[in-house]
């Protein structure tokens, strides 16, 4: 398998997006720490599914605006399996409102979760990678196009992630580190579920006319982090059925 020997860390991986990646790089080969904030539970549950195909699994509880806790998580990944080979920056918080609506705590608190929490790990993490390693940080759509109002305070933070990928493809290329973002549309998760009061538009706003699957975001993860996808980086993968053409 593509992945054999390899270790991953995905943040946020007790549901949604996280969930299916974990579940998906393990697949693929690859032993995985999945991170959560309070879904313990749902965290194991996950564990259980990575061992009961055949790989190592752990969860680590650490909320991404603790940095100290995400630089514990990655300590955790390399102590118990030995290496890191794939981090996938994927815990993030949603926010709809509007600018004027905005408080300060709301502002501190998704930056906090959003890109500090993204600096953070990527900073411990890069301190392992080695030839192969992957950073792959999971943006959104709302970057390439905005659908509506109410998304400044939530595209600000996923547009950081452009930032994060270019700057930082540049500094790990010469270990033969990529680093690569994924641009999710509109995906039925409990984030932004496809039954939700606005989810008619943003079905209606894709191309295809359907929300995407966490599994379809965890194959566009698994295609970044295959050594195949050696000459992939900086680049911006979308996964959105069409949601910015
Ligand atoms: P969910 O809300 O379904 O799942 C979020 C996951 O992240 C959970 O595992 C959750 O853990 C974890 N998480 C949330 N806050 C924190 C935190 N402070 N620290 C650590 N972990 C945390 O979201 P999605 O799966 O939909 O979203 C995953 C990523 O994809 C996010 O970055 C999101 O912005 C992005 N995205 C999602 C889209 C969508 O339509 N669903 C579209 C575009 C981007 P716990 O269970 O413990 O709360």
């Amino acid at each position: 398998m593509i992945l054999d020997g390899k270790v991953a860390l995905v943040t946020g991986g007790s549901r949604g997006i996280g969930a299916a990646t974990a579940v998906r790089l393990a697949e693929d080969g690859a032993d995985v720490v999945v991170t959560y904030a309070d879904s313990e539970r749902l965290a194991a549950e996950v564990v259980e599914r990575i061992k009961s195909r055949g790989r190592r699994a752990l969860a680590v509880r650490a909320d991404n605006a603790d940095a100290a806790a995400v630089e514990a998580a990655v300590t955790a990944t390399v102590a118990e399996f030995g290496r890191l080979d794939v981090l996938v920056n994927n815990a993030g918080v949603g926010f709809v409102a509007p600018l004027e609506e905005t408080a300060q705590d709301d502002v501190d608190r998704v930056l906090a979760v959003n890109v500090r929490g993204v600096l953070v790990a990527s900073k411990a993490a890069v301190a392992h990678l080695g030839e192969g390693g992957r950073v792959i940080t999971i943006g959104s759509c709302v970057t390439d196009r905005v659908p509506g109002p109410g998304m400044v305070l939530y595209a600000v933070s996923k547009s950081a992630m452009v930032g994060l990928t270019k700057a930082l493809a540049r500094e790990l290329s010469p270990r033969g580190v990529t680093v690569n973002l994924v641009h999710p549309g509109p995906i039925d998760t409990d984030l932004n579920p496809a039954d939700g009061p606005y989810a008619a538009d943003q079905a209606s706003s894709t191309a295809v006319g359907r929300y995407g699957s966490a599994e379809e975001v965890a194959a566009a993860v698994s295609y970044l982090a295959d050594p195949a996808s050696a000459y992939v980086t900086a680049a911006i993968l979308s996964v959105d059925g069409g949601h910015a053409a």
